[in-house]
């Protein structure tokens, strides 16, 4: 059981982010100091990724901050022969939502509000029970990461949503589409949420059960 406790940080093992080499890195440099290199591919090696915890923050308020102008400032200006009219993302929802129109609706409603709120909320958690060093749900924490990250490579699903919407309207006669202020901080919050995924090392989570690896047990 204690060999199993004992993680490649504590062997000195750095594992390669890239290529996934576990190796010893160089010989002469200090153990968590100076950088090695991956013998494979020559990427930089580091225990933890430097300064994991506050650019998720950082990403992650930004996102918080610019979600709450790309839900409230218009994200598309139709134009019709009565005149232009503004709406937000939540408006084209309800503008969407008809007998024919609903499945598509409910794919904005998840991929333009659910999902970023899920992303920005589950990210906050992770970062909250790491430096509350927890040691409670470790195997949930990292599949929530993992989930998280898994929904990032889709978030481009976002964009194109919003450009079927928009040529779908352009279908309708008389009608011309721009886009709205809201529409750039909604791009805002898609990268700031997939640049703080990439910041957050899941590594972290593993840290506070290793430094206390006496009292290790399968949770
Ligand atoms: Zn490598």
């Amino acid at each position: 059981m204690s060999a199993a406790a004992l993680t490649a940080m504590q062997q000195g093992l750095q594992s390669c982010e890239v290529c996934g080499l576990l190796s010893r890195p160089a010989p002469g440099e200090a153990a968590g100091e100076a950088d090695g290199r991956c013998p494979r591919c020559d990427e930089e090696l580091t225990f933890r990724k430097h300064d994991s915890l506050q650019r998720t923050w950082a990403f992650l308020i930004a996102a918080a901050v610019c979600y709450i102008p790309a839900n409230v400032l218009p994200v598309l200006t139709t134009v019709t022969a009565e005149g232009a009219e503004s709406d937000t993302i939540l408006q084209g929802v309800v503008l969407l939502w008809s007998p024919t129109g609903w499945p598509l609706s409910l794919i904005v409603l998840i991929a333009s509000i659910m999902i970023p709120s899920a992303k920005i909320l589950a990210l906050g958690y992770l970062l909250i029970s790491v430096q509350r060093g927890s040691i409670r749900n470790n195997e949930q924490r990292v599949r929530l990461y993992r989930m998280v990250e898994f929904i990032g490579r889709w978030s481009m699903v976002d964009v194109f949503v919003d450009t079927f919407t928009a040529s779908l309207v352009q279908l309708q006669p008389l009608m011309s589409v721009a886009p709205g202020p809201g529409l750039f901080f909604f791009a805002a919050v898609v990268v700031l949420t997939m640049l703080a995924v990439e910041s957050f090392d899941p590594r972290l989570i593993w840290d506070p059960v290793s430094q206390q690896s006496g009292s290790w047990r399968k949770a």
